[in-house]
């Protein structure tokens, strides 16, 4: 529906409308601003996300004021070169899956002024946003799919306790996935999925800070680096080398001896020969991330149904039929943010997402009376540990076993064990949760966000294997944009799922 809104008159919109603006005779001119679209091509369309917003290019300016989450005012001044439409869009956007990639999107869209409604068959944040590390990290860029990793996984295979364990079985969909993982791994593709992985992860570090600080989301957030331990030297040089690409994709690192590192962090071990830092890395609590996005989605006006499983997704000329265990449900959109489940619903689509389930562990512990300043990777072993004024985490293992459920007495040992190498205080006095998630682990370590192929009102946003939590602001936003056909803030070529197709 859309009402055309006579200039100088001052009209009410309710929020989830999108104001066009057209430009009649006057170009753009200095000074103005926040309608990018409107520079391309002399025609913007906008939601309203903002308390306020300045409309370029009226002498007078108009000003649109946003009084409360369901009516904004339009004031217009002397503004005799635009022709000012408000089109009404009521219709929903359905979000399937309730984890930090799904409420991520659902909370840029709702913040865009949309209708949302997010699908989760249990509890928001029961995968695998749940337990994990809670580090925010661009230092992550380089992918998994790396010369010589093949080999390297081979070894582990064999290797009782290795960081990477790959249950032999007879199963097409993880063979076909192994195949393709392994014609990823030489020098061009590492490059083209670092390139990718580091674009991604720099856009959502910076917007993370922003929404935290926006939406004043209480989630342990801090800005102070990740720090990479080494005690294995040969390992050590062999990262720093590695810190030199990294550079070159804006991930500024610092290089520390050992023996400098333990004067100021009480809280490791002798032995450390090494440290690399990160201070553009930083962590939050994965709990309180998810369940404050989802406040945000809900103040918003989005809906959030849980204990809702979606069984199948049907499109239609006017947007998609969703069938949940709690019945049926229309969206104009429909996003799948399915995690490591998300093949399953993407295969009755007609597409195939090479996406595997890589089992990773944890345990939670009250919190140890000396905990390092930062949070670590402890690289000779893959063990990662998060400290939080709530809490104390160790984490890691990727473990290729299906979707499987069942908790791994021998890979939790590992990480009590390997903390105990680098750790004066390894664990906490209680321990809080045992936990295993899936990471939906694509085959390039790429995420897939886009358009699921031969849909139109489909869409995917899955596959972020090890760094969900780190690429949820910018998978959100990115998300956003491509539904609401905005310039998106990076460039979605890269994370596209026909690449798959
Ligand atoms: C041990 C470990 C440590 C990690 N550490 C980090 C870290 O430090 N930093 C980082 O960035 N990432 C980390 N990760 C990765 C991160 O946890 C994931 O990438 C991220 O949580 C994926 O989010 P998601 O929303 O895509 O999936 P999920 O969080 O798994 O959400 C998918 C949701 O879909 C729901 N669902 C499933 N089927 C249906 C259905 N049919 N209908 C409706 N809903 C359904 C599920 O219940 C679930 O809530 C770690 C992972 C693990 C396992």
């Amino acid at each position: 529906m859309a009402a055309s809104v006579a200039l100088g008159r001052c009209a009410q919109f309710r929020a989830g409308h999108c104001l066009r603006f057209v430009r009649n005779t006057r170009p753009r001119q200095d000074g103005d601003r926040n309608l990018d679209g409107f520079r391309r091509n002399g025609q913007g369309v906008f939601s309203v996300p903002e308390q306020e917003l300045l409309i370029p290019g009226c002498r007078n300016s108009v000003v649109v004021h946003l009084h409360d989450l369901n009516k904004i005012s339009v004031l217009c001044g002397a503004a005799d070169s635009y022709k000012l439409n408000a089109v009404n869009d009521e219709s929903e956007i359905l979000v399937i899956g309730g984890g930090a990639i799904g409420l991520a999107t659902a909370l840029a869209l709702a913040a865009d002024g949309r209708k949302v409604r997010v699908l989760e068959a249990r509890a928001i944040g029961s995968g695998a946003s749940h337990g994990n590390c809670g580090t925010i990290t661009p230092s992550h860029a380089p992918p998994l799919a790396a010369p010589g990793m093949v080999l390297q996984a081979m070894r582990w295979m064999l290797t009782p306790g290795a960081p990477l364990y790959i249950k032999p079985r007879l199963d097409p969909t993880l063979w076909r996935w192994l195949l393709r993982f392994a014609a990823r791994c030489n020098r061009k593709d590492w490059r083209a999925s670092a390139l990718g992985r580091a674009a991604i992860l720099n856009d959502s570090r910076a917007r993370l800070a922003d929404w935290v600080q926006r939406h004043g989301l209480q989630c342990e957030f801090v800005e102070d680096g990740v720090d990479y331990v080494f005690r294995d030297p040969q390992n050590f040089e062999r990262n720093v080398r590695e810190c030199e690409q990294l550079r070159e994709f804006d991930i500024p690192s610092e290089a520390i001896d050992g023996r400098t590192y333990l004067a100021s962090e009480p809280a490791l071990k002798e032995g450390v020969t090494g440290v690399i830092r990160f201070p553009g890395d930083a962590r939050l609590r994965p709990d309180r991330y998810v369940a404050e996005l989802a406040r945000v989605v809900r103040a918003r006006g989005g809906v959030i149904e849980e204990d809702c499983k979606v069984e199948a997704v049907r499109s239609d000329a006017g947007g998609a039929r969703v069938l949940t265990s709690r019945g049926e449900r229309r969206g104009r959109e429909v996003v799948i943010a399915l995690g490591a489940w998300s093949p399953r619903l993407t295969r009755s689509l007609g597409f195939h997402l090479p996406v595997q389930p890589g089992k990773g562990y944890s345990i939670t512990y009250s919190r140890p009376s000396l905990v390092p300043k930062r949070p670590l990777s402890l690289r000779d072993r893959s063990v990662c540990v998060t400290a939080w004024d709530s809490g104390f985490r160790l984490g890691s293992t990727m473990e290729f076993s299906g979707y499987d459920t069942s908790l791994n007495e021998t890979r939790l040992g590992m990480l009590e064990q390997a903390a105990r190498e680098y750790l004066h205080e390894p664990v906490g006095a209680t321990v809080e949760e045992r936990w295993y998630g899936w990471r939906p682990m694509s085959s390039d370590d790429m995420p897939a966000i886009g358009r699921v192929p031969g849909q139109r009102n489909v869409w995917l946003a899955a596959g972020h294997g090890m760094l969900g939590i780190s690429m949820s602001a910018a998978t959100g936003q990115l998300m956003a944009d491509l539904i609401t056909g905005r310039e998106p803030a990076i460039d979605p070529a890269p994370y596209s799922p026909s690449r798959f197709a």
